[in-house]
Order: structure tokens, then C-alpha cells, then sequence
């Protein structure tokens, strides 16, 4: 089968490889459909991200159509489009009963499709075929009324967002929202979609980049330029989408009193953190990767109520063969379709 692969910095190919097998009567044999590039895609093409090991299949949030099913999958069947999270996860392991599902232990720590040998193999999303290991616990059936596309980015960048404000509404009901864009800047724009969708009214968008800007404001945020002054007393819930240790440092520097800091980008190495400040506001910064599986089912709830998708931010949808010219490259969110797909 024909696989888009990174074989190192800025060198994105269509390779032949063998066809995946399903090994476990849990699995199911999917046809990738569309394909949202997130903006990490961005940086592990562009060589930014350098940490994982080349090659690389590509493509981590996944819309599909399920070829085959094995003996003891129950809710899916052939032809059926369905929604898959980043992660791989189990369903019935106590992480995963537990919502935990980024934390399964029924496999190894970074098991996340589109990122090759440090993610365990499971293969990429711009694939002809992909394996779903736990295809009753992972597998989402796509909602009437949408598109692959429109669900290309919920088993990442969407859950992603919601994970950084959601869990806080309960203490902070009427909460002001600082969202520091950058690098990540089109999850920072999904970070506005969600916002308002979860009843949000006051976004305060920090960044530097105009379009960006541009784009925040005409999906309701307030903007703020880099190096203007933000709120005095600080924000109860600030989305780090910076990618960049500066903004990071920005970012817990505008956290209120009890408030929370959660950064979408996974720094590689090292920051500095200032925990002084920060114990002395009684500050939380949450780390690691979201929950994927567990935050799947509220937010399409959320895109069912509000009509907002992967499509609510500027996007460029494109045709699947030309992805190893444009996977990756680009500021814009790019989403890959096969055919004539919407
Ligand atoms: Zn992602
Ligand atoms: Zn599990």
C-alpha cells in the first residue's frame, strides 16, 4: 500500500510498504479518508521538532472508512466512516476506565498514530490502510450531518482545546480565557471555537502573527498584541499554544490566583518555570498529552449543539495526492480528502 512518509526534515514521500494484517479479533482494518495536519505535523516535517527518529508515516487525526472487522468487534461495520483518537487506548483497563486513556496500560507510553518508531509503529493516518487495535473502545462512528472533513481535527487539536478549559469551567464559571498563540497558531484558533462553544464570552487571543489575529477577532476573541499590556489580575484559565519556551514563560506569568496554565505543545527538553510566583497564586500547570478517547464524546455533543468543526478555523482542503507536496508545509491548517470527498 502507498504510505506518506517522513524520511527526514522537509523530505515528505509516497512510499510502498506492506499491507497491515489484523492481528487481534479486537481490530478493525480502516481506509483513512481525511487527515487534518495538526500544527506539531508542522514542526516534525520542518526538522523544529527534531527529537523523534525518521521515518515517520504521517498523520495523526483520522477520519476513516472501516474495510474489514474482526471476530469480536461489535458496534462497527464495513463502509461505516468513523472518527479515531490519536492514541491508541484499550477502553478496559483502569486508565482507561478511568478516562485516562492517554495512560493505557495495555500499551507502551506514546502510542500515537503519525509518529513512527517512538510512538510504537501504529502507523499514520495518510495511509491506504491502518489498523485500529481496540476498535470498539477507539473507533467514534462519524455524526449525520458532518463531513470527514469537518471531524478531521476532533481526535486531536479539538479534544486537545477542550481539555484546556472544560475540566475548569466548575470552578470557574464565567471564566476570562488568555489563549497565547504562536507556533501552534491553528490550535490557538480552535481554542476560540471551543472557547465559545463552551459558553465562553471573554477570550483574550496573544500573538504577534496579523492573520492570526485577524482570524481570532472574526471568530469572537479579543486580540492582544505581543509586547501590549494583558489583564492585571490575570487569567483563572490560560491555553499556551506558543510552542516556544518565551511564550510559555508569558503564559504562567499570566495565570490568576488558583488559575491554570495548560500548555498544548510538548517541549522537548527543558523550561524554566517560575514556581515561586506560581506557589504563591496557588497556580496549576498541567502537562502531558490530552486524554484523547475520553474527550471525544463530549466535544462531538458540542459540535452537534453549536455546528462548529474542523472547518471553523481558516482551512485549506486538499486533495490527498498531493500531500507529499503539502503535508506539513504552510501556516494554514491543511486537510487532506481522498476523491471528491467535502
Ligand atoms: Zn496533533
Ligand atoms: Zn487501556
Amino acid at each position: 500500500m502507498r504510505q506518506l512518509t517522513a524520511k527526514g526534515p522537509n523530505q515528505v514521500e509516497w512510499v510502498e510498504v506492506p499491507d497491515p494484517e489484523l492481528t487481534s479479533p479486537k481490530a478493525a482494518m480502516l481506509r483513512p479518508v481525511a487527515v487534518g495536519v495538526c500544527d506539531f505535523d508542522r514542526g516534525l516535517v520542518s526538522g523544529r521538532y527534531s527529537t523523534l527518529p525518521f521515518p515517520i508515516a504521517l498523520g495523526h487525526e483520522i477520519v476513516a472508512q472501516v474495510v474489514e472487522t474482526g471476530a469480536e468487534v461489535k458496534t462497527l461495520r464495513q463502509g461505516q466512516h468513523v472518527i479515531l483518537p490519536l492514541h491508541i487506548s484499550c477502553g478496559e483497563c483502569a486508565p482507561c476506565t478511568g478516562g485516562h486513556t492517554n495512560s493505557c496500560d495495555a500499551r507502551k507510553p506514546l502510542s500515537n498514530y503519525g509518529l513512527g518508531a517512538a510512538g510504537g509503529n501504529w502507523g499514520g493516518g495518510m495511509s491506504d490502510l491502518l489498523v485500529v487495535p481496540y476498535a470498539d473502545a477507539m473507533a467514534v462512528p462519524m455524526p449525520e450531518g458532518f463531513t470527514p472533513a469537518d471531524c478531521a481535527a476532533l481526535g486531536c487539536n479539538l479534544v486537545d482545546l477542550h481539555r484546556t478549559m472544560q475540566p475548569h469551567l466548575q470552578a470557574f464559571p464565567d471564566p476570562h480565557v488568555l489563549i497565547v498563540s504562536g507556533h501552534a497558531g491553528n490550535m490557538a484558533l480552535y481554542g476560540v471555537v471551543m472557547a465559545r462553544a463552551l459558553g465562553i464570552r471573554k477570550i483574550d487571543f496573544l500573538d504577534d502573527d496579523e492573520r492570526r489575529l485577524q482570524a481570532a477577532a472574526s471568530l469572537g476573541a479579543t486580540t492582544v498584541r505581543m509586547g501590549q499590556p494583558l489583564r492585571k489580575e490575570g487569567y483563572p484559565i490560560v491555553v499556551d499554544c506558543g510552542a516556544d519556551p518565551e511564550r510559555l514563560a508569558i503564559a504562567l506569568a499570566s495565570v490568576a490566583k488558583d488559575g491554570v496554565c495548560t500548555p498544548v505543545w510538548p517541549y522537548p527538553g527543558t523550561a524554566a518555570v517560575p514556581i515561586g510566583q506560581m506557589f504563591r497564586k496557588n497556580v496549576t500547570l498541567i502537562t502531558g498529552q490530552p486524554h484523547a478517547r475520553a474527550h471525544m464524546d463530549p466535544v462531538l455533543r458540542l459540535m452537534a449543539k453549536h455546528g462548529f468543526g474542523s472547518k471553523s478555523i481558516p482551512v485549506e482542503v486538499l486533495p490527498w495526492d498531493s500531500a507529499d507536496q503539502l503535508f506539513g508545509r504552510g501556516e494554514v491548517k491543511r486537510i487532506f480528502v481522498r476523491d471528491s470527498l467535502p
